[in-house]
C-alpha cells in the first residue's frame, strides 16, 4: 500500500525529487520591489511599502484597518493586549493549534484554558464553548465573564482556523456576544479563506495574519493585525511601535511598547507576493481537488472545506484509520523524500500548559493522532 501511495504522490507531483510540505514561491513583482525599496534608502520600520501593504490587505480583507507587525506571534501578542487581556486572566482556546497562539497568551500574563474542537473543521467547537461557559463561567455586575472556581476573568477567545479550514465563526461570535467575551481569529493560515464570502480574521474584534515562510504568502518573517475600529488599530499601532507619541517632537514614550514593527523590505515582498494570493488560493485547491479524489482508495479521508466557505487549502490534510496508519506514512513518505507532517502535539501535553484547565478534550485526543498533512 505504501509504495502504490508514494507513487501516487510522485505523479501528482510530477517529480521524482524531493517534494516539500509547502514551498514559498515569487513569481511576480518580489524582486523588483525589492530592489526599489533598497534602492530608495528605507528598508526599516518605516517606508512606502509598509503602507501600501496595509491598504492592498484592507482592500483584500475588506477589513477596515489592518496593521503590519514583525511576527504573526506578535500580532497576537498586541491585539490580546488590545481586547483587555491582562495579568492573571483566563483565554480561551483551541489544544490543536501551533504553539504561538497559547505563548502570545502567555506574554500578557493570563493562561489559556483549551476546550474542544469541532471534528469537521479542527477549529474551536461552539458547543463545546457553550457547554463549558455554562457549566464554568458567570458575568459578574461590571459585565465581565469570570471562571466561577478561580473568579478569575475570562478577557478573550482566540479560535484557530486549522489549516486555513474556517472554524465555525458565527456560532463562536454568537456565544462569545452572550458571554461578553471578545473573540480574537488566529487566521494565521487562513488568509485567502472565507465564510459566504468574507474574510476570514474580519469576523471577530479582531483578526491576526502570519506571514512566515511557510504561509499562504511570505514578508520571510511578519503579521499583519486586522482591526474593525480605528480605536483599536490606533491602540495596536501604538504598542507596536514602541508606545511612542507622534504628537510632539519630545520623543516620548507613555507606556512600556513593543517593537514589533514590520521593515519595509519585508513588506515589500509582501505586496508582491498579495498581488498573488487568488493565483496562489486556486493552486492550492486544484491540487486539494486532485487529493479529494485518491485518498480514500488508500482509507484515508480527505478534510473538506466545511459548508459555506471557500478554503485556502494552505495545508491538506488527511484523517487516517489508526496512528498505526498515520506513523507507517510519515516515516514511508519520508523515507522517500517527501515531507509530510504529524499535527502539533496538543498544546494541554506542552510542560509550559499542562496544568491548564480544560474540558477533556475528547475530539481533540482522538482526531490529533490520525492526523497527517501531505504535501501541498
Ligand atoms: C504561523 C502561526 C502563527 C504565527 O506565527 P509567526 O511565525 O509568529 O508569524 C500563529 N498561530 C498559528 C496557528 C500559526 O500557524
Amino acid at each position: 500500500m505504501y509504495d502504490a501511495f508514494i507513487a501516487q504522490l510522485r505523479e501528482q507531483a510530477g517529480t521524482k525529487e524531493r517534494i516539500a510540505l509547502h514551498q514559498p514561491v515569487f513569481p511576480g513583482n518580489e524582486k523588483q520591489y525589492l530592489n526599489d525599496a533598497i534602492d530608495s534608502t528605507f528598508v526599516s520600520s518605516v517606508g512606502p511599502y509598509v503602507d501600501k501593504f496595509e491598504a492592498a490587505m484592507s482592500v483584500v480583507t475588506r477589513a477596515p484597518c489592518a496593521i503590519a507587525t514583525s511576527t504573526g506571534t506578535a500580532a497576537l501578542h498586541v491585539a490580546l493586549k488590545t481586547v483587555g487581556v491582562g495579568s492573571g486572566d483566563l483565554v480561551i482556546t483551541q489544544p490543536l493549534t501551533f504553539v504561538a497562539t497559547c505563548n502570545a497568551i502567555h506574554y500578557c500574563g493570563a493562561e489559556p484554558a483549551f476546550v474542544d474542537i469541532d471534528p469537521q473543521n479542527f477549529g474551536l467547537d461552539p458547543h463545546a464553548l457553550e457547554r463549558w461557559l455554562d457549566e464554568y463561567a458567570y458575568i459578574d455586575d461590571q459585565e465581565n465573564c469570570r471562571h466561577r472556581a478561580t473568579n478569575k476573568k475570562i478577557s478573550a477567545c482566540v479560535p484557530m482556523h486549522s489549516f486555513g479550514l474556517p472554524a465555525a465563526i458565527l456560532l463562536l461570535l454568537k456565544v462569545c456576544e452572550q458571554w461578553r467575551i471578545p473573540l480574537v481569529e488566529d487566521a494565521a493560515e487562513a488568509l485567502g479563506s472565507e465564510f459566504r464570502g468574507q474574510a476570514m480574521g474580519t469576523f471577530g474584534r479582531m483578526g491576526v495574519l502570519s506571514f512566515n515562510g511557510n504561509k499562504i504568502i511570505t514578508t520571510g518573517g511578519g503579521g499583519m493585525v486586522l482591526a474593525q475600529t480605528p480605536e483599536d488599530a490606533a491602540r495596536v499601532k501604538h504598542l507596536t511601535t514602541t508606545a511612542k507619541r507622534l504628537d510632539d517632537f519630545a520623543m516620548f514614550h507613555d507606556e512600556v511598547g513593543f517593537n514589533y514593527r514590520m521593515p519595509n523590505i519585508n513588506a515589500a515582498v509582501g505586496l508582491a507576493q498579495l498581488e498573488q494570493l487568488n493565483n496562489f488560493v486556486a493552486r492550492k485547491r486544484a491540487l486539494a481537488k486532485q487529493y479529494q479524489q485518491w485518498l480514500p482508495e488508500f482509507g484515508l479521508q480527505f478534510v473538506d472545506e466545511p459548508a459555506d466557505t471557500h478554503a485556502n487549502f494552505w495545508l491538506i490534510t488527511a484523517v487516517c484509520q489508526s496512528k498505526q496508519q498515520r506513523d507507517m506514512l510519515l516515516t514511508q513518505t519520508q523515507a522517500n523524500g517527501i515531507e509530510t507532517r504529524p499535527a502539533w502535539a496538543l498544546m494541554h501535553r506542552l510542560p509550559m500548559y499542562q496544568h491548564c484547565l480544560h474540558d477533556g478534550l475528547t475530539v481533540a485526543t482522538q482526531l490529533a493522532e490520525r492526523l497527517i498533512n501531505l504535501p501541498s
